[in-house]
């Protein structure tokens, strides 16, 4: 098995949003977004699809007003198809989705993805519905609202009834967020997306500026270091600042 992930644009963001105490706060920062290919024996698995593609060419159409305060920075191929094809690929060959949760900059390709299950946890799908809550803005309903063959579970679920490919609900950042652990070989993988913004806050137990619960969240920490002392995993934060060093660029692989 392999993890493949696929740099897919980003935007700037004040570093001092994702750690308080990290010694850039306040100063905007090139933040990454990624979408990730696990290549298992019974399908290929797509982990989150990116920011839909207007929010390059037209995103006031997508984003409303918070386009007058956010810019994606986007390249025409940051989109799934686009990423598919830098290993060959195209969404017609994605068995299984999972979504880590439904925030813009992970939920913007459904729309090529009709085909395929997706994967997600009850929580999170309840959560971006509602729009009576503090984080309405960042879910893009347009994003998740249609055609879209939901599985939703609760909790730890095993994508392909062999453990290799575990979901973990990982709540905090949402209501409903989860992140995948993978059993790649040489060490197994755990793709954290935003159950964690950077990994050194994490050890530090500080809190990032994007929350829907605290408590929630140092739980969710502390049971992803378990399962990193039980399996040795290396822990992959979506939106590493130095993912141009700490993330393989394709054809390299996490294995
Ligand atoms: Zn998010």
């Amino acid at each position: 098995m392999q993890v493949h992930a696929l740099h897919c644009g980003g935007d700037l963001q004040d570093v001092g949003i994702f750690d308080y105490a990290h010694p850039q706060a306040g100063e905007a920062l090139y933040n990454p977004y990624y979408m990730y290919v696990i290549s298992h024996p019974r399908g290929t698995v797509l982990l989150d699809t990116g920011a839909h593609p207007t929010l390059r060419t037209d995103p006031r159409s997508r984003l409303g007003d918070m386009a007058d305060v956010f810019e994606a920075l986007l390249e025409p191929d940051d989109t799934v198809p686009g990423c598919l094809a830098r290993l060959g690929l195209t969404p017609a060959d994605i068995d299984v989705v999972v979504q880590s949760h439904l925030h813009f900059d992970h939920a913007g390709g459904l729309e090529h993805l009709r085909h395929a299950p997706v994967y997600i946890q009850q929580a999170e799908l309840d959560y971006a519905f509602d729009r009576t809550h503090d984080q309405a803005d960042i879910y893009l309903v347009d994003d998740f609202a249609e055609d879209v063959d939901w599985r939703p579970v609760s909790g730890e679920h095993d994508l392909f009834g062999d453990g290799t490919v575990m979901l973990h609900a990982t709540p905090g950042h949402t209501a409903g967020h989860q992140s995948l652990w993978v059993d790649t070989p040489s060490r197994p993988t755990f793709l954290l997306c935003d159950a964690a913004y950077l990994i050194e806050p994490m050890r530090g137990r500080r809190l990032p500026g994007v929350l829907w619960n605290g408590e929630a969240m140092l739980d969710s920490w502390d049971r992803i270091e378990a399962i990193e002392r039980a399996t040795g995993a290396r822990l992959i934060a979506t939106h590493a600042l130095d993912f141009e060093t700490a993330v393989p660029k394709p054809p390299d692989v996490w294995a």
